[in-house]
């Protein structure tokens, strides 16, 4: 047996036979004479032609097969078979170096998905995988090579890859598909997310691991991000353990869904999820969420060459809304900038960019975005509750700019004579000095969120994303949650709703703090839902109040970790 670790990408332990599949390779490329240059720029064009209307075909299948998010996937991909900023670069390829149709799109494909790497954005270098994957199909429909045949599942398996681009991933039998182990990849990466989206257990990022494959059956844990090949009696025993305890711990969180998260004296908190694309609605419904609280709209605007337009917009949040009504969902205006650069937007780098020009203060100079989405919000809004809201506000100018923004994109609606309904309006809270000036403009809005993930690192000034920082990292901090009870305390004086939909609010021992500091209403990844719901049904909400009183006066998080961690039953707090 050998045991191999990579990255946790998708929670759930699977076991079985092992299919390995094969990356696409490369057609081989030439040079060719100058006579051949313009022949090459029409086999160019051709071929790219070509992949677009295949890509484009592709994902009306996967769309109509009931999967629209992966459908967007291969339509996103069309546009960038098109993207003429690849046409450029390859065509320079065969000006300059004289390489065949082949070999310039590859290495224009390879040029461009350097670049999105460098941008130093985890997702955006995900999206890399793409552009790769685009300039391959394009090179072998240049080359005239057929495509391999997609590969067969005849069982329930695991399926090892060196990585898996979307064209490939969209090929697999779902209903035979134990789980994913590849040798490369983030947990970012298409296959990840997808995981994430069915439940489906999977590992990324595990060097090695194609080396070590020998006959026989592979398991996987893709909560710890260990792989084992060909397990031994021992671990096949512990990974038995796993199995049973992993899926006692989804029957019990099925069962539990529908209990209300209420605690022993009677407090009742409403749960519900962050979600980044629709498809992850199913899981969320089913874990018993009411409704979504952060519904992070950027996934539809990255991998992409132009942003997505108001009807593409409109069909995506009218899913989510029908998934969850009658509950409410929570569309967040896009938050991109200095740290998640978008191609299509012209932004400007930043020596800051964490203190720039991102989310709502793109509005001064790009305010057709934000209309956009308020447009798409407001059509979505006739299938059920829809309320809308700004990130990185920072004071009562910001707040004013997202009224007059909706107050526009609605004239413009009834303008143009089109059906919409009325949504809520309301500001993130994830400025430190938007909270201690909330009584200026709370009462104009019907709700706040505290992004308690952005509202520590501008609390303690500690990057979020420095792993040489962690000390500081845990929303626990009596800095913090001195900075909730403001909020609170502010939010109630001007009448306003307020829930967390940072991380802190799915840790079960943060939302023991949250539900004494007074809040009622936490939003969580899907899968943090069901430990949430076992921590407020087992403290009482007067002993969390007590705790947390005393927590402020802690001198460190890891005080008032310990404190509230005392008030959980054991097992509670993991
Ligand atoms: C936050 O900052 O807490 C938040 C929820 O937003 P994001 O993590 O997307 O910045
Ligand atoms: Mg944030």
């Amino acid at each position: 047996m050998r045991r191999l670790s990579g990255t946790p990408a998708s929670a759930g332990v699977a076991r079985g036979p092992w299919v390995r599949v094969e990356m696409v390779r490369e057609p081989e490329s030439r040079s060719v004479g100058a006579d051949r240059i313009e022949a090459e720029h029409r086999r160019l064009a051709d071929a790219a032609e070509r992949a677009a209307s295949e890509l484009e075909e592709l994902g009306r299948r996967v769309t109509a097969e009931g999967h629209p998010d992966e459908g967007a996937i291969f339509e996103a991909q069309a546009q960038m078979a098109l993207d003429p900023a690849l046409a450029s670069l390859a065509e320079q390829a065969i000006d300059e170096r004289h390489v065949d149709a082949v070999g310039a799109v590859l290495a224009a494909g390879r040029e461009l998905a350097e670049q999105l790497r460098g941008l130093g954005d985890e997702l955006l270098a995900a999206r890399a995988a793409d552009v790769g994957d685009v300039a391959l199909r394009i090179a072998r429909r240049a080359a005239g090579v057929p495509d391999p045949a997609p590969a067969r599942l005849d069982e329930p398996s695991i399926v090892v890859a060196e990585d898996l681009p979307p064209s490939i991933t969209a090929t697999l039998p779902r209903d035979r598909l134990l789980g994913f182990a590849l040798e490369s990849g983030s947990a970012t990466a298409h296959a990840a997310i997808l995981a994430r989206a069915y439940g489906i257990p999977a590992v990324v990022g595990v060097s090695g691991l194609l080396a070590a494959l020998q006959p026989g059956e592979i398991a996987l844990d893709g909560a710890t991000g260990e792989v084992f090949v060909d397990p031994d009696a021992a671990t096949e025993a512990d990974l038995a353990v796993r199995v049973a305890r992993s899926r006692d711990a989804d029957a019990q969180a099925r069962r539990e869904a529908s209990l209300p998260a209420t605690t022993p004296d009677g407090v009742d908190v409403t749960l519900l999820a962050n979600i980044g694309t629709p498809d992850e609605a199913p899981r969320a419904v089913e874990l018993g969420a009411r409704g979504v609280g952060l519904f992070r709209t950027e996934f539809l605007f990255l991998e992409r060459p132009a942003e997505p337009g108001e009807d593409e917009q409109a069909a995506a949040y009218r899913r989510a809304v029908e998934a969850f009504a009658p509950y409410p969902v929570t569309i967040r205006l896009l938050d991109v900038g200095g740290d998640k650069p978008i191609p299509y937007l012209p932004i400007a780098p930043e020596a800051n960019p964490f203190l720039g020009i991102r989310a709502l203060r793109l509005a001064a100079t790009q305010p057709g975005i934000f209309l956009t989405q308020l447009r798409a919000a407001m059509r979505a809004a006739l299938a059920g509750p829809v309320k809308v809201m700004a990130p990185m506000v920072a004071d009562a100018g910001d707040a004013g700019t997202l009224l007059a923004l909706a107050a526009q994109a609605r004239s413009e609606l009834e303008t143009r004579a089109e059906a919409f309904a009325e949504i809520d309006l309301g500001v993130m809270l994830e400025i430190p000095g938007a909270i201690l000036v909330g009584d200026s403009y709370f009462p104009r809005l019907a709700f706040a969120s505290l992004g308690t993930n952005d509202l520590l690192q501008y609390t303690l000034a500690v990057d979020r994303g420095n792993p040489g920082l962690a000390r500081y990292q845990d929303s626990l901090h009596p800095a913090l949650l001195r900075l909730v009870g403001e909020a609170v305390e502010r939010a109630a004086r001007a009448g306003i709703e307020l829930s967390v939909c940072g991380e802190m609010a799915g840790d079960p021992v943060a939302a023991i703090a949250l539900l004494g500091l007074g809040i009622r209403k936490l939003s969580m990844a899907s899968g943090s839902l069901p430990g949430v719901r076992r921590a407020i049904r087992s403290v009482e909400e007067r002993r969390a109040r007590e705790a947390v009183g005393a927590a402020l006066s802690d001198p460190s998080a890891a005080a008032v970790r310990a404190r509230l961690s005392a008030l959980l039953a054991p097992g509670a707090a993991g």
